[in-house]
């Protein structure tokens, strides 16, 4: 079931080569765009940029993060650029944008003093080496915008290449789009339930075009678990309106991952490594933050009880807890590091599906929201943050009217 390529030995295709090797439209300004659906190479052509900046002698590469949903992507472009360089520390550099302007009532972009000064560093960083460069995944499109144009005004030369699902950018910036919209990460079977998401029915997100080669099977199909809600039926032991109030979920979820020979001793016949708990993203609209009591509503305590009752270990990652999230984006999903951390702080990750925006994980556990009118939006939106999250398998673990 490993349909998941580690970045480590991800193959590139035609697409993502165009994008790479195109000349700049003229030395001074190099911009791209690349604007495309999940799972479809953006992250690896950005890392693969700071590599190239790097390697031709620039002294920094600055990894912008532009939304507060934008972190863990910020922090694995960060961390695969500086890894695989290997020109220390400095080398590459986060800079957090996120909420340091917005739109006032007129429509106009006005940054707070910190967005102000972040911008300034930017700006005096390209006049002190005569050049910005800049990368940016998951990227706000308000942001990128405004920081082109002021980078613009300035009069300076930079690099700003930004990557996202929504980038419908201002006229403006048009000519440096690039779509990227192969589905690579994800196999046909998760593929076909990504593009439900109304997002990507109402084209705000790119449509998927067929893949450069046909993929080698289908996937395996997407496994449900069913959480019996309502009266007067059988609930059949489950408890609370939504999966991650129901232990009985946990349980169900747990024996489908033993099934799947996750986190077993034996399953690495070829010496690869098979499926540990890491490997596993428990996602949905949850809320895991450090401060959310157990009995709130929100809470996944039941769930996660459940998990644990029948030998699952599990690491819930709070949105809040950024040093939690930067630990979870660095922590690399290729087989090699797989064997490597075989028996060490293996856990299942359960956070909310906006937490992990940006990471990949071969399996993904969707717990659904429900069928009452906010919740019907709600599981659109999780088909593109939750599922899209999964190279190989996902568990969907639906509401179920009795
Ligand atoms: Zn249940």
């Amino acid at each position: 079931m490993e349909h998941g390529r580690p970045m480590t030995c991800i193959a590139l295709f035609p697409q993502q080569f165009q994008v790479l090797e195109e000349p700049p439209d003229d030395y001074d300004v190099d911009v791209r765009i690349l604007w495309g659906p999940t799972g479809t190479s953006k992250s690896i052509v950005l890392i693969i940029k700071g590599l190239f900046l790097l390697r031709k002698g620039c002294a920094t590469v600055f990894v912008l993060q532009t939304s507060h949903d934008g972190a863990a992507a910020a922090y694995l472009v960060r961390h695969q650029v500086r890894e695989t360089a290997g020109q220390g520390v400095g080398s590459v550099q986060l800079v957090n944008m996120a909420g340091v302007g917005k739109r006032d009532i007129f429509g106009q972009y006005q940054w707070t003093e910190e967005g102000k000064n972040k911008l300034q560093k930017l700006w005096q960083h390209a006049q002190t080496h005569g050049r910005v460069h800049i990368l940016a995944d998951e990227a706000e499109c308000d942001v990128i915008a405004e920081i082109y144009r002021a980078l613009k005004q300035r009069h300076v030369r930079f690099t700003l290449w930004a990557a996202g699902v929504k980038l419908d950018v201002p006229a403006d910036m048009k000519r440096h789009v690039r779509y990227l919209t192969q589905p690579l990460r994800s196999p046909p079977a998760v593929v076909r339930e990504v593009e439900q998401a109304d997002d990507m029915k109402r084209g705000t997100v790119p449509a998927y075009t067929r893949p450069p080669v046909s993929a080698p099977c289908d996937g395996p199909p997407v496994l449900t678990v069913g959480h019996y809600n309502g009266y007067p039926g059988d609930r059949q032991g489950h408890e609370g309106d939504r999966p991650w109030q129901c232990a009985r979920c946990g349980e169900l979820v747990a024996d489908m991952l033993r099934d799947l020979r996750v986190g077993c001793q034996d399953n690495a016949p070829h010496g690869q490594g098979g499926l540990t708990f890491s490997d596993v993203f428990v996602l949905g609209i949850m809320k895991c933050d450090t401060d959310t009591p157990d009995d709130d509503i929100w809470s996944p305590a039941p769930f996660i009880r459940g998990l644990e009752s029948r030998g699952v270990p599990t690491r819930k990652v709070a949105h809040n807890d950024t040093e939690a999230v930067r630990q979870l984006a660095e922590m690399t999903s290729g087989p090699t590091q797989r064997a490597a951390g075989r028996g060490r702080d293996e856990a299942v990750t359960v956070a909310n599906q906006n937490t992990v925006w940006g990471l990949e994980r071969p399996v993904v556990v969707y717990l659904e929201t429900g069928y009452d009118e906010a919740s019907v939006n709600a599981d659109a939106t999780g088909r593109l943050r939750s599922m899209s999250r999964s190279t190989a398998q996902v568990i969907w673990v639906k509401n179920v009217r009795t």
